[in-house]
């Protein structure tokens, strides 16, 4: 014990997918992007002037925050963005979690959101997701310091449609009720429309999957002017340039560019689609994914020892140890040769 050990901190961090310096292997850990950003991106990113390098950028990002408004219908005052979502959803966390009330979110979800409540002080309840993983929401109308859900959920990759939402919403008007629409560009449901019926609403977005931009970090929160400004006044006191001038400026790009973002979306939908039909014909459970990866079950495979086997392989696929799923495996969607090798390694791991 060091003399100074009782003033420290002490806290168990999240743990993300595992990165490799290894080149070449198969990176379906993390529900990254097997293909690359928008050409428009990368030419923005080779227009960067020195200005933008040496000078503070915006802080509010308000070039890209205009662009995003645009993008959805919404008014720029009602964008917030960040760097990366994690960055967005712990200012969410700062800024509109503040009761002595528990916040409620599922047992079986995003890992982050606990380790937000501790490191932050914030009493929460994990409700437990039924038998099939499903979100009851009658679950969600019980008194509580505010609500946060993935749509879809994670690692699941389940999702709910509007009448979902809007019961969440109409039986919890007295809080605030976050949406983790990290994956929701793959199919889901975004509840962006609801923004106009709901000022307590604060929907969560993602460059990282959809936009091929993890590498990037941003994050955006849409919601009312009143919840934005309060986001802003909180990441003001804590850090004023969470968005640097480069981020800024490939963001635009890649929001502006529409028709290669609806075609990389419907890429990976088609090889979801496809993958999921092989792994139910070898036997596994599969859930019906909105998402960019697949969560998979096979009763008489352990799922750690294939995670482990596929390793070897030289194939990384996400394992959780974790009550309810540790028999799971999550599997990013990769391109359809990635995905082709995959299915092989299975099919020779269970032989
Ligand atoms: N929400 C969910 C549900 C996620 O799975 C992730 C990715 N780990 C994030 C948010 C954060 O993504 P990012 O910080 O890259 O935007």
């Amino acid at each position: 014990m060091k003399a100074w050990s009782d003033k420290i901190r002490k806290i168990e961090p999240y743990v993300p997918g595992e990165q490799s310096k290894n080149k070449n292997i198969i990176k379906l850990n993390a529900n990254e992007n097997p293909y690359p950003p928008s050409p428009k991106v990368i030419k923005a990113l080779k227009e960067i002037t020195d200005k933008q390098l040496s000078l503070y950028p915006n802080s509010n990002a308000e070039s890209l925050v205009e662009a995003l408004a645009n993008y959805h219908s919404v008014q720029p005052e009602q964008v917030f963005v960040g760097n990366g979502s994690d960055d967005v959803l712990a200012l969410c966390f700062m800024a509109f979690f503040n009761s002595k009330k528990p916040i409620l979110f599922p047992d079986i979800t995003y890992s982050f959101y606990p380790v937000w409540c501790k490191l932050f002080n914030i009493q929460y309840k994990e409700i437990p997701v039924d038998e099939n993983f499903k979100i009851n929401p009658s679950d969600y109308y019980t008194e509580n310091g505010g609500i946060i859900i993935p749509n879809p959920n994670a690692p699941t990759g389940i999702s709910e449609g509007k009448d979902f939402i809007k019961n969440i919403l109409n039986n919890n008007k007295d809080c605030i009720v976050i949406i983790d629409e990290a994956y929701v560009d793959f199919g889901g449901y975004s509840c962006i429309e609801l923004l106009k019926e709901y000022d307590n609403l604060v929907v969560v977005q993602t460059f990282s999957k959809s936009r091929s931009l993890a590498g990037m970090r941003i994050g955006t929160a849409i919601s009312s002017k009143e919840l934005i400004s309060i986001l802003n006044a909180v990441k003001n006191c804590y850090n004023s340039y969470t968005v640097d001038a480069v981020a800024m400026q490939c963001g635009i790009a890649s929001v502006n560019d529409n028709e290669y973002f609806k075609s990389v979306i419907s890429k990976i939908k088609a090889t979801r689609e496809r993958v999921s039909k092989e792994f139910a014909k070898i036997g596994f459970n599969v859930y019906p994914s909105h998402s960019n990866f697949i969560f998979v079950t096979k009763p008489d495979i352990n799922a750690k020892n294939l995670f482990e086997a596929l390793k070897n392989e030289g194939i990384f696929i996400r394992y959780f140890n974790i009550p309810r799923i540790d028999n799971h495996i999550r599997i990013t969607i990769g391109t359809d040769e990635q995905m082709d090798i995959l299915i092989k390694a299975v099919k020779k791991y269970i032989n």
